[in-house]
């Protein structure tokens, strides 16, 4: 939830007001620690506490004010700000939190009689992606994120947006995108009993979705539920298209050598995926898929360092995903030596979704094939891969739970 308890929020605040308009904002935070000690109920209309998080690419301003109250947002150019005025609120939230993202500086100050101004000076031109009470009536979200000048300039021309009450919005959670390898004409490794890569993924793939979807901590997609052929390029786009939190491929493919047996992870090899980045950088209609709408209108070498920094994101996300997945497997299953290794797999280089690759074993081994074969042995492998998977989404998305 947004609408934190007043006192938590206020020792947040409060800890910051190395960036706040000095004296007095610290005196302000000072009071906003005393007031939850002695107990004294705050008014009810006040801005008790205000944070700014990142956010899907922008960022999220919470100001919790106890109960619905009346605002008026519109935006302001030279310098770029957007301004928040509302009424019978007065601000008791200490220092405001310290810029983030778009937002340079947060100012909060009375502006006439019965009206309180919270500006927030930004970096660069932004749009407003909701301004409402949340769910629970108690706390005013602000969502802004990065956009062409146009945009926001068309914005300061006419919004102005009205407090309104927001039917709640269902829980969103992040979507893990499963993708079992193989498919169709293309049957994968062949074990030397002779069993199908391309049945053993797909199996381990709908055992670990039937283990994830118990959980409920998470969506989970298919690339393929099936025994169809399906495109390596088509299954990146299928986590990209649907705003994949995370990627993870499933294979057990087979080696010359029958000895090597166990399991490992795979993530994109950076070196490999430079090029790719450059490409996808060089076409704009491109950026679009990955970027939305904040991207539309950004010049080419915009787009080159925005896409430079999702992609290192991304990669830092595939590196943490693999390490959960090593360290949860190890307990389960024999894994091969290096458990964590990097290729070039083209399953991987979705720019804006961490993605791994599973090997869950070599059907070239007979150890391995006969364990792979049995539901037993996968139901274990998908428990393994659930708990990395929780372990991810646990720390990469700490806003997801937000209303
Ligand atoms: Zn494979």
């Amino acid at each position: 939830m947004t609408s934190r308890p007043p006192a938590a929020a206020s020792r947040g605040t409060g800890s910051a007001p190395r960036r706040g308009p000095g004296r007095r904002a610290a005196i302000a935070a000072t009071a906003a620690l005393i007031l939850p000690a002695l107990a004294r109920p705050l008014a009810a209309r006040a801005i008790a506490a205000a944070s700014l998080a990142e956010e899907e690419g922008g960022v999220r301003l919470a100001l919790v004010v106890g109960e619905p109250v009346g605002f008026r947002l519109f935006t302001l150019d030279n310098p770029p700000r957007v301004v928040i005025d509302l009424e019978g609120a007065p601000w008791r939230a200490g220092a405001p939190p310290p810029g983030l993202g778009p937002v340079r500086r947060i100012r909060a100050a009375l502006n006439r009689p019965g009206v309180t101004r919270v500006v927030l000076d930004l970096e660069a031109p932004v749009a407003v992606r909701r301004a409402a009470m949340d769910a629970s009536g108690t706390t005013l979200v602000v969502e802004i994120a990065p956009a062409p000048r146009a945009v926001f300039l068309g914005q300061a021309a006419a919004s102005e947006v009205e407090a309104r009450a927001e039917p709640p919005r269902p829980p969103r959670l992040p979507l893990v995108v499963l993708d079992p390898g193989h498919g169709g004409r293309d049957p994968g490794a062949i074990g030397a009993s002779g069993t199908q890569e391309k049945r053993i993924a797909l199996a381990a793939a709908l055992e670990l979705r039937r283990v994830l979807e118990a959980e409920g901590r998470c969506r989970v997609a298919l690339t393929r539920t099936r025994d169809v052929f399906v495109p390596l390029a088509e299954r990146v786009r299928f986590a990209q298209s649907r705003n994949a939190a995370l990627f993870l491929s499933i294979h057990a493919d087979a080696l010359d050598d029958a000895s090597v047996r166990g399991a490992s992870v795979y993530t994109l090899a950076e070196r490999a995926s430079d090029p790719l980045a450059e490409r996808v950088a060089r076409n704009e209609n491109r950026a679009d898929r990955f970027a939305g709408p904040a991207f539309e209108g950004v010049t080419p070498e915009v787009a080159r360092i925005l896409i430079a920094l999702v992609r290192r994101e991304t990669l830092n996300g595939s590196a943490r995903m693999a390490r959960h997945a090593v360290a949860s497997l190890r307990q389960s299953v024999v894994m091969l030596p290096n458990s964590h290794r990097f290729a070039g797999f083209v399953v991987l280089k979705a720019p804006d979704v961490p993605s791994v690759l599973v090997e869950m074993g070599f059907l070239s081994s007979r150890a391995d094939e006969a364990l792979l074969r049995q539901a037993a042995h996968r139901r274990k492998l998908a428990v393994a891969m659930a708990e990395a998977v929780h372990r991810y989404l646990d720390e990469a998305s700490p806003v997801l739970t937000a209303g």
